[in-house]
């Protein structure tokens, strides 16, 4: 605490990210990034930089990576933002097109960021349930004439529990919330799920947020975009232009453009997460974990048998890293990466002498 802290600094509870391990052999299945590199086609790219690349300011508009994502998504343009990693985008959806009285309603196991905006840009919230099976349940977002709302997030597929919610239920939450936005966190959808992108033509109050972090294996250029109607997307422009003028640098625009071209590296390598998903998932149920569908790259799983807080440390102790959440009703289960088949053996062997 220092004096010299604004009142909204001092009363902060930030957001503690995954282990990022400086120890560069271990097996680092705890913070979702894809386990091949990107496509050789973002490197040519990037390499392919001038030096004014540098020199110069970038395009602030990143119009070229608007303009591909819009023609990718079958979208305009101007229904594209543009922001430093969903991180980011998420941030100026908060402070710009949630409203503050009114709670925000999110699911109570889901994306730990979301508290942390509330507490920054002074937004109530009202965390929902997850059901028995940590599914999300559509009834539950849908409040009565006393109840007014905010504002609705959550990621799809959920996160941490990998679980998918249908595209008809997430259109039965946007015909109940009219007049608040619904924004759809689809950090990992395309590790098999429907992207809510097919109905922003038809619900005004849709946003929907992804990432070149996780099936685009670009964690490290940092490039999120929201798709949604084109007044959604003015008002974030507006967040935009009040905080910082170039929110990508042209390295990132140029790498991120040519992530979208190349689709023959995206389908084969979300194909092989997918495969060594269901592969992870059957060989640990043969060890005795109960594994929750999943439809992300990473499966959240529990052990009846054996405390997930101590597997964890048992198998950072062997140089495998998972996620343990100390969080009530999850505490129990651990959410592993999807990496290559060599490191879900080795994860294999490591748990065998600890269960
Ligand atoms: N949404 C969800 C649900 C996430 O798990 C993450 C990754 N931690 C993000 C958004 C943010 O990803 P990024 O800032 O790398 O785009």
């Amino acid at each position: 605490m220092s004096r010299f802290w604004s009142e909204t600094t001092q009363n902060l509870t930030p957001y503690v990210p995954g282990e990022q391990p400086k120890i560069a052999n271990l097996i680092k299945l705890n913070t979702n990034e894809h386990p091949h590199g990107p496509s050789a086609q973002v490197i040519e790219a990037i390499q392919a930089a001038t030096s004014d690349a540098l020199r110069l300011y970038p395009d602030p508009e990143a119009t070229a990576l608007k303009q591909t994502l819009a023609s990718y998504y079958q979208v305009k343009p101007e229904q594209v933002f543009v922001g430093n990693g969903s991180d980011e985008v998420l941030g100026h959806i908060f402070q710009g097109l949630l409203k503050h009285e009114a709670p925000l309603l999110f699911p109570d196991i889901s994306y730990s960021f979301y508290p942390v905006y509330c507490g920054l840009y002074g937004i109530n919230y009202r965390p929902v349930p997850l059901d028995d099976e940590l599914c999300l349940c559509p009834q539950d977002y849908m409040p009565g004439p006393d109840q007014p709302v905010g504002g609705i997030i959550f990621p799809n597929p959920n996160a941490p529990t990998g679980r998918l919610l249908a595209l008809t239920a997430i259109e039965q939450i946007l015909n109940a919330n009219p007049d608040v936005v619904v924004v759809v966190d689809e950090a990992y959808i395309d590790f098999g799920g429907e992207s809510a992108i097919s109905l922003v033509s038809r619900y005004p109050n849709l946003l929907v947020v992804q990432t070149l972090s996780k099936s685009r294996a670009l964690a490290g250029l940092r490039v999120g975009f929201a798709i949604g109607d084109a007044h959604l997307i003015e008002g974030l422009e507006r967040v935009k232009n009040s905080f910082n003028s170039y929110p990508l640098d042209r390295l990132a625009i140029a790498g991120a453009v040519a992530a979208f071209k190349d689709t023959a590296w995206f389908e084969k390598t979300r194909q092989d997460v997918i495969s060594w998903r269901e592969t992870l998932t059957a060989d640990l149920q043969a060890l005795g974990f109960e594994v929750l569908p999943s439809a992300a790259n990473f499966i959240f799983v529990r052990h009846p048998e054996c405390d997930a807080g101590e597997l964890a440390a048992g198998l950072r102790e062997q140089g495998v890293i998972v996620r343990h959440f100390k969080q009530a009703r999850i505490q129990q289960y651990l959410r592993i990466t999807i990496g290559w088949p060599e490191q879900h053996k080795a994860l294999l062997s490591a748990l065998k002498p600890l269960l």
